[in-house]
């Protein structure tokens, strides 16, 4: 509750007013301490009035890339007397998830002493410089703006095309066919219900091979499984749309496009699962979508597919919204647990595991969005509901996972195959991996990635596993203005920057092993597009992806990204606070060109104040942002020494 309120509360007044802090404490019977441990962790909150004018502009990957460090120097040079008396604000803010309309601004006006949530903010997207600055001026003088038509308002909405819509240009009421069929089993008895229980477990989503899209990649139906196993007087399903990875806004698509497939995918794996309550878990910036899911929500409800005793068979779950006060580490599910505990969003040791000890310490399933959003497609796609008397016992964990996967009865994927047999099989034979490189014919099932930056297209595109990178690029227009490739970040910040061609010398040495002499480098282009075969080259797929032209500067990206991390570390682990802010200042040099030769050669020694940093992250951070942090200054000094050789003097 006290997040929740906190939000009511920062929306109606722009701020946190000291004496409703105390009214809330007091209303909840908690301590104002407790209260002050959550406002002082989130950067959303604010104790004290905020000026009238508020501009954010987003400084990362894609947004940094169209320009939003000039647009800022414009902002503050045309509101510099504003700024100086306090009645305006400009600053650069993390990723806003609107990479696609790059740079992305968000403007806050709040008429003078007149607090009262009458002004939400206004998003301005891919806008020239002068267009923000003179909506920017007009509403810091009290003035109506003058905007010109959005030519680009209405992005294309490709959802009806995507496979994952099982209800693409069918009516509303013909929704929910997941869930009706679930209940029908279990109406049919205990007994039929628990076989359509494991059926939905084992034979959709284990056959389908649908992996976590949330960043890891594990199998779903193992989460599925252990948190169905799990004792618990309650247990939980968590949707989790904190997307707030730079470069990735593909959530938001699915969110704001096909709602109800989410809504359905957590109603589906809480009655899976004997879990009663659900949470989509949506970053504050999406407002948008945070008013779509709660109107399906609402709708869901009334038509009895949600809630208490779903269409009448007894069984209740009920699922809200709930609006993330942000921050990126509110992403990481540990995190994300104690956001809607009401606690400080700072990650946990793991095990215990979210699955037996989760939200409230009880079992809980957290998954991503678009996880969520395939298992009803998967089940309603695959084969059909069985009819067969069902086994004497219900199946356990370890049985499903030992069972073998039967993959011609599965729609979404199947075949899919362990690390190391992938590896084998990709890499081990053969003389002929360059005929069948970038051939697409060994992943199963789909994937949503969001891909921006350098292009014509920029946009959420639906692809089958295994499609080349080339050929996502073209389905986004190719790179602008005809240029060549560079460089991608193939999972925004995280994995660092991979270059165009990846020469024998950087491969990993199994690869160095397995592929004959020969083959002397691989263009990136050519690669397929899978998370295995990724992990296969030593790199990081993950659902965003920038792309970056000849033109690019990757020392300007590396400083942008560096701060992202120094800026979202949560501080609780000490070496990646302080290993976060080192970066960052390295990076700042050298963009700064304070930084000699001498400097980049012991930097990216052997052993540097960068390798050794990288090393004392990765072995001592509670969650995944400490291991990654390092990855875009070390990337950009290990494959790009042009660009770094550009800033630095002798
Ligand atoms: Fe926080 Fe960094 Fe530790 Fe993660 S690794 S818990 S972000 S300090």
């Amino acid at each position: 509750m006290i997040v929740q309120q906190l939000n009511q509360i920062q929306s109606h007044y722009g701020y946190l007013p000291r004496e409703n802090l105390v009214a809330l404490a007091e209303r909840l019977a908690v301590p104002l301490y407790r209260i002050e441990e959550v406002v002082s962790f989130f950067p959303h909150y604010r104790k004290t009035p905020p000026p009238q004018l508020e501009v954010h502009v987003c400084r990362d990957m894609s947004c940094h890339l169209r320009g939003s460090a000039s647009l800022i120097s414009d902002l503050e040079a045309n509101l510099a007397s504003e700024i100086t008396a306090g009645r305006a604000s400009v600053c650069g803010v993390s990723c806003l998830g609107r990479c696609d309309r790059a740079p992305a601004v968000r403007i806050h006006s709040h008429a003078a002493g007149k607090h009262d949530g009458s002004h939400e903010p206004l998003s301005y997207l891919g806008r020239r410089n002068d267009e923000v600055v003179a909506v920017a001026k007009a509403l810091a003088s009290g003035k109506e703006p003058v905007v010109q038509p959005d030519q680009d308002a209405d992005l294309p909405d490709r959802s009806p095309a995507w496979k994952i819509n099982a209800y693409a240009g069918k009516p509303r009421e013909e929704r929910y066919q997941a869930v009706k069929r679930v209940i029908e089993a279990i109406r049919r008895g205990p007994a039929m219900g628990d076989a359509e229980r494991d059926r939905i477990i084992q034979s959709a989503l284990k056959n389908a091979v649908l992996l976590g899209m949330g960043g890891a990649g594990g199998q779903a139906f193992k989460k599925w499984c252990e948190v169905r196993e799990a004792v618990g007087q309650r247990k939980y399903v968590v949707c989790n749309a904190d997307e707030s990875e730079p470069g990735t806004f593909k959530d938001r698509e699915l969110l704001l496009r096909t709602p109800y497939l989410v809504v359905e995918g957590v109603l589906l794996a809480g009655i899976v699962l004997g879990a009663t309550q659900g949470y989509i878990y949506i970053r504050h910036e999406y407002e948008e979508c945070i008013a779509a899911v709660r109107e399906e929500i609402a709708w869901a409800q009334a038509q009895r597919f949600a809630g208490e005793d779903i269409l009448g068979s007894g069984v209740d779950m009920t699922v809200e919204a709930f609006v993330s006060p942000g921050g990126y580490i509110c992403g990481e599910q540990t995190a994300l647990i104690g956001a809607i505990e009401d606690k400080r969003a700072e990650p946990r040791n793991r095990p215990p595991e979210l699955q037996t000890n989760g939200l409230w310490d009880m079992p809980t399933l957290v998954n991503n969005v678009e996880t969520l959003a395939w298992a009803p497609a998967i089940v309603l796609l695959g084969e059909t509901q069985s009819s067969a008397a069902p086994p004497a016992t219900r199946a356990t964990c370890r049985a499903i996972e030992k069972a073998a996967p039967d993959t011609d009865k599965s729609w979404y994927g199947g075949q899919g195959r362990p690390f190391d047999e992938l590896a084998t099989m990709i890499l081990g034979s053969d003389a002929d991996w360059q005929r069948r490189h970038g051939a697409a014919t060994r992943f199963p099932g789909m994937r949503m990635f969001s891909i921006s930056g350098d292009l014509n297209r920029p946009g959420v595109y639906e692809i089958e596993n295994g499609i080349t990178v080339g050929e996502l690029i073209d389905l986004a227009g190719g790179i602008r203005g005809g240029k060549k490739l560079k460089a991608m970040a193939l999972s925004g910040p995280s994995g660092g920057f991979t270059p165009a061609v990846l020469p024998r010398a950087i491969w990993p040495r199994k690869l160095q092993r397995l592929l004959p002499e020969t083959i002397k480098q691989v263009e990136l282009l050519g690669l397929q597009m899978h998370i295995n075969y990724f992990r296969v080259w030593d790199l990081m797929l993950g659902a965003g992806i920038v792309v970056y032209s000849e033109d690019a500067d990757l020392v300007e990206q590396a400083l942008a990204c560096q701060r992202f991390y120094s800026s979202e570390s949560c501080g609780k682990c000490v070496p990646c606070r302080i290993g976060s802010t080192k970066f960052t200042e390295i990076a700042a040099d050298l963009a700064g060109r304070r930084l000699k030769r001498s400097d980049i050669a012991a930097l990216s020694g052997e052993s540097s104040v960068i390798t050794d940093l990288a090393f004392t992250m990765a072995n001592t951070a509670i969650c995944g942002l400490g291991t990654v942090a390092p990855n875009p200054l070390s990337s950009l000094l290990k494959h790009f020494p042009t660009d770094v050789e550009r800033y630095v003097s002798s």
